[in-house]
């Protein structure tokens, strides 16, 4: 039996990994590669392994990095179980079908260019919203801390991670003529004291581990401090006389953001705001958020009361049609408005952004990483001028930038995650670029632990340790 590396190793996205035991052969998630050079192709290139032969594919979350391949796995000929735990199929469900609708209109838009420039030849999306609906069907979902025997010699118990609603580590005991392997894959760890969500603590005794390590060289600001400073923007805004922008994603993020403003609610001061969640996609998240109130931790289970978000927003307005998210801008004051996409670079945000970017007298709350080349990337700059849909927008708003909402813990919260295991396991570093995993390492063995930054095409088994 052995593990092979294949998709985030080295990088941070298309998280994937193949586990080969007797004739098995299954994956550890299966992930679109996002961002970097044509991701499109190497998305779209051959699986090293027959798609139509694996046996299962387990998945540690719902974010597309981690299961965004699904589709074109099924697509490909994947008869399969895909094993999860129930939240993370609801949040995979709505993802799944956003990026296929996404990647159809991608395909018509590209065509309709290639058909006026007479050139004959036509693309096809990645996969389509049916290939997404088909995927969905083949989710068999599980409760945390429940070991599940897969086949002969391959048992399986998710364990929560805390990163988003659902989200699991992987514990894997794997048994082959008598040899036995304890393998546990962290999927993405959460933030300690996040707010909804559980910590991520598992407390196993394991031989191997690997282990995510995005911010593996990085410390996150306070929390505390964090939701503290959203409180005193939110409150001098009001006094400004304009409308907050709040560019956030739509799953995990959009959800905390509620549940602060929800707990502040009073505090804040906010009764005097309009609050809209403009995503149709954001609002899908969070139907999926309180109907799971099973996986909330303490305070969010307080916090909760029937039939209402946790807790509840009495000025909050869903808007999903168009019409309702254009009646916004015509707003002048008094608007706090969460919408995607969380970098600005397409959405509901981008009309908004538009009205607001050059009244002095409005906010712009960055809650999320901006990537270099990304409208909010320019903002958070302190760019004099961005542009927008083609066209120069002064930025007169006040912009602020606020770190401590990560869905990923930091170094501290690494280390904290990697000490609660039992024994010094050994560990590969996956879903990290070089100064993340380069930095965890470094830590890791600082604390007298064996670590090693994975390759692709590396194979580990029992008898090799890092
Ligand atoms: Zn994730």
């Amino acid at each position: 039996m052995h593990l092979e590396f294949f998709g985030a190793a080295g990088e941070v996205t298309g998280s994937c990994h193949i586990l080969h035991v007797g004739s098995r052969t299954l994956l550890l998630d299966c992930g679109m590669i996002q961002g970097g050079d044509s991701p499109d192709e190497r998305n779209r290139q051959a699986f090293p392994f027959d798609a139509a032969g694996l046996d299962a594919v387990i998945l540690s979350h719902a974010h597309i990095d981690h299961c965004g391949r699904l589709p074109l796995l099924c697509k490909r000929g994947f008869r399969g179980p895909i094993h999860a735990t129930a939240a993370c199929r609801d949040l995979a469900r709505i993802l799944l079908a956003d990026s296929a609708s996404m990647a159809e209109r991608d395909a018509e838009r590209e065509n309709r260019k290639r058909a006026a420039d007479r050139n004959p030849r036509r693309v096809e999306p990645l996969y389509t919203v049916a290939d997404a609906a088909d995927t969905v069907r083949r989710f068999v979902v599980h409760p945390y801390d429940q070991p599940v025997e897969l086949a002969s010699g391959i048992r399986v118990t998710f364990r929560d991670a805390g990163h988003i609603l659902g989200s699991a580590s992987v514990l894997l005991d794997l048994e082959e003529q008598g040899l036995r392997w304890r393998v546990l894959f962290s999927g993405d760890i959460g933030q300690f004291d996040s707010p909804i969500l559980r910590d991520p603590v598992t407390h196993d005794a394991v031989d191997t581990v690997l282990m995510e390590s995005t911010y593996g060289n990085r410390r996150h600001r306070d929390r505390a401090a964090t939701v503290d400073e959203l409180g005193a923007i939110l409150q001098t805004a009001r006094g400004n006389g304009g409308n907050v922008l709040m560019p956030a994603f739509a799953v995990g993020r959009s959800q905390d953001l509620l549940y602060e403003l929800g707990t502040h609610f009073a505090a804040w001061r906010l009764a005097d705001w309009q609050i809209f969640l403009d995503s149709p996609l954001a609002i899908e998240a969070s139907k999926v958020y309180w109907a799971h109130p099973e996986l909330y931790d303490e305070a969010a289970t307080a916090a909760r009361e029937r039939g209402t978000s946790l807790p509840p927003i009495p000025n909050l307005h869903l808007t999903r049609t168009p019409e309702e998210s254009m009646a916004i801008n015509r707003i002048a004051h008094g608007a706090l408005v969460i919408a995607g996409s969380g970098m600005c670079t397409g959405g509901r945000i981008v009309h908004h952004l538009k009205h607001n970017i050059s009244r002095p007298e409005c906010d712009i709350v960055f809650t999320g990483f901006q990537a270099q080349g990304t409208l909010g990337r320019a903002i958070v700059d302190h760019r004099e001028y961005v542009r927008i849909h083609g066209s120069p927008f002064k930025v007169a708003a006040r912009v602020h930038t606020l770190g401590g909402f990560s869905a990923h813990g930091d170094q501290e919260d690494l280390l904290r995650w990697y000490g609660a295991l039992a024994g010094k396991p050994a560990v590969w570093l996956v879903h990290g670029e070089a100064d993340g995993a380069g930095g965890l390492r470094d830590a890791l063995r600082a604390q007298g632990a064996t670590a090693e930054v994975a390759r692709p095409g590396l194979r580990i088994g029992p008898e090799v340790h890092a």
